[in-house]
This record gives C-alpha cells, structure tokens and sequence, in this order.
C-alpha cells in the first residue's frame, strides 16, 4: 500500500481546497493543532498560505521539547555537572536554554552528556559505564511513554542499579483541557495529534466535545490528511456539530494501541506536572510508579533548590497557548535564529518558531 503519494496528490489538494472555500461561513475560524509533525507539515507544505483567508491556524504545546519548562533544563544541567553522572538526551534538548547555561555548554565545559535516538540505547550506556549513574532525560507524550516504559521494565529486569531517569514525560489531553478552561482561548476547532491518538486511541479526546462543545478531528500528516481533517471541522462548525472525526483511520482506532497503553499503565502513574506557558496541570505528567521509583534520579541525587528564570522577552510561552505568533516576538529572526536560539520553540525540529523561520509566513493579524 502507499502511504505517501496519494495523501500528496496535487489535484486531491486542489479539490479539498476548493471545497473548503465553498462551505461559506462569515466569520473567522480558529483552529488549533496540538502536535510539532503537524505544524512543521503545514509550513512545509505550504497549507497556510491555500486556505481561505477566515480561516486561522494556531499552534498548540505539540512540542515535548518546548513544553519542558526550564526548570527541568536547570535540574538536567545540575546533575550533568557531576562527575560520577552520564546525560543521555534526545538531541534537541541539548540547545535548549536553561537560565544559565545549556547541556550543549554544560559538554563543552566538561559534563558526560550523549545524545540519544532511543532510550533503550541508555541502558547500553549504563552497562558499559557501571562506574557512573546514566541519567535519561525523560520526556516526550504518548508517543514516547511506551519507549521509556519498556528501557525501565528492562532495567528492572537487568538488574540495572546505575540507570535512572529525570521524569518529564508529559500528557496531551489535560494540556487541552487547560487551553479550554481559558476563556480567552476562542478555539473553534482542534486537529488532534495522529501520533499521539496511534497510542491512546481518540476516545480519550471524546471529552472536548462532550463537555466544551467543541469539534475535532484526528489527522494524519500529508497535506491532503490535514486539508481533510480541516475540511471536517469547518463543516461541523458550519453545521453547529462536536464530534471527534477519524481522518486517520490507517493509523489510529478508537481504543489505541492496548499494548502500548499497557506498559504505560504498568510503569508511571499520573500526577500533576509543570508545562511551559500552561502553569501546574493537575495528573498531566507521567510519574514512574512505586515498584520503579529507585530510577527516579532525584531519589538518589539531591539538586537542591533550583531557581529558574525565563528570558521575558521569548514569548514561547504564548505560542504554545496559542495566543501568539512567533513573528510577534521581539527576537524573531533577530537574536533569536537557529544558529542562535534564544527559547525551545526555534531549537526543536518540532518547534512553531522554527516552522516559521524555516519556511516564512504571512502575518495574519
Ligand atoms: Fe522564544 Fe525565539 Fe520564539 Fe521568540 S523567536 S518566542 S525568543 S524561541
């Protein structure tokens, strides 16, 4: 089967972009989407730039990376400082900001950090290296859970004593609850993460048009997945309706995936987590449970008090709400660049300022 050139085809796009237009409603549409792979294909892609003009595209807190506040980055940095600890991090985590410094400084100043294209691979890190603690810098949604799940249950079961992690994964559906808890929020629509829904299914999102009325629809990441998935919001808002539409059903069902939810389940447990921009969610963050809570790095190493401060001028802070575009932000495209990144939103692959930078914008308002 082909997964990519259908869901490109340009004639496909042409068609859902006119039908688009042809559902008429006289007002401004503001529709979110809450995941990193979905902003940068709509830039990439130009989308943005073909649909009606009422038509608004917000970016939500989609990024693992920019949602970790930076006193996360502030706790990380401090223990990569000892000598008797091993970092091991996705890449994009290594520019990121902290209030002093990065992990990138923190290597070059001398701190064991290894990037990382899996979690598993810091067990290997651990084994080899059985003098030092191996510290993994866990965060991500759903989607990385079950990854950092299964390196714990292997730990367990290695016997691993030097392995550990810095727990920060967070959760998708209490971030969007918190959005719309804001009243000044005026979303009218959310295209829900196809990444995260292959996981937990799209049932668990059945609660924001149930209990706020508003619609939404599951996408996938190829340009006619999205206008399709933008094309049912439109029609449900046009016709007053709140569902949660699957435009992605080659890849997401309704209950997910229940072996990954599994190991979620039997590893963390759910407690109130810190984003960036969001504030304290209640049991939106992933806490290893007690059987596994000798991993948990801060039993075993103490950081102290750590006092962290943003630059208040990146307004990332906003962007994840969606209350602002990174063209407004004083630093965009000026001190703030990917060769010189001043907040997460331009450092990660998945970041909105990033997307914008990379493939331009026009202002919409
Ligand atoms: Fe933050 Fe840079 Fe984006 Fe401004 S342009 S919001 S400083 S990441």
């Amino acid at each position: 089967m082909d997964y990519i050139d259908p869901y490109r085809d340009s004639k496909a796009v042409e068609y859902l972009v006119k039908d688009i237009s042809s559902i008429s409603l006289n007002r401004e549409i503001r529709l979110m989407e809450v995941c990193g792979t979905h902003t940068m294909s709509i830039r990439k892609f130009g989308i943005n730039n073909i649909l009606p003009s009422n038509i608004k595209l917000l970016s939500g807190p989609g990024c693992p990376v920019c949602v970790t506040p930076t006193e996360y980055i502030d706790k990380a940095i401090k223990i990569a400082e000892r000598e008797d600890v091993i970092i091991a991090t996705f890449g994009d985590m290594m520019r990121v900001p902290g209030t002093n410094c990065s992990l990138e400084k923190a290597k070059a100043n001398g701190a064991s950090v290894y990037v990382v294209y899996s979690p598993i691979e810091s067990l290997e890190l651990a084994e080899k290296n059985r003098d030092k603690k191996v510290v993994f810098l866990a965060i991500g949604f759903e989607t990385t859970a079950p990854s950092i799940g299964i390196t714990v249950l292997e730990a367990y079961k290695r016997g691993l004593k030097n392995f550990f992690v810095l727990e920060g994964n967070k959760l998708i559906p209490p971030a969007i609850e918190s959005i719309l808890e804001d009243r000044d929020s005026k979303i009218d629509g959310f295209i829900l993460p196809g990444h995260v829904c292959t996981i937990t299914g799209y049932e668990l999102f059945e609660f924001v048009p149930k209990r706020y009325n508003i619609p939404c629809a599951v996408s996938g990441f190829e340009p006619v997945d999205i206008l399709l998935a933008i094309r049912e919001l439109v029609l449900m808002v046009k016709q007053d309706l709140a569902e949660v539409k699957n435009l992605y059903p080659r890849a997401v069902k309704r209950e997910g995936n229940l072996k990954a939810k599994e190991i979620i389940d039997k590893v963390f447990v759910k407690k109130d987590s810190n984003w960036r921009g969001l504030g304290n969610i209640k049991d939106s963050g992933l806490f290893l449970k007690e059987d596994f809570r000798g991993f948990d790095v801060l039993s075993v190493i103490d950081v102290g008090e750590v006092t962290s401060k943003d630059n208040p001028l990146c307004l990332c802070g906003e962007i994840l709400k969606g209350k602002a575009y990174p063209y407004e932000c004083p630093l965009f495209g000026k001190a703030c660049t990917p060769i010189s990144p001043k907040g997460p939103c331009m450092i990660s692959s998945e970041g909105t300022c990033a997307a914008y930078y990379k493939y331009g914008f026009q202002k919409v308002r």
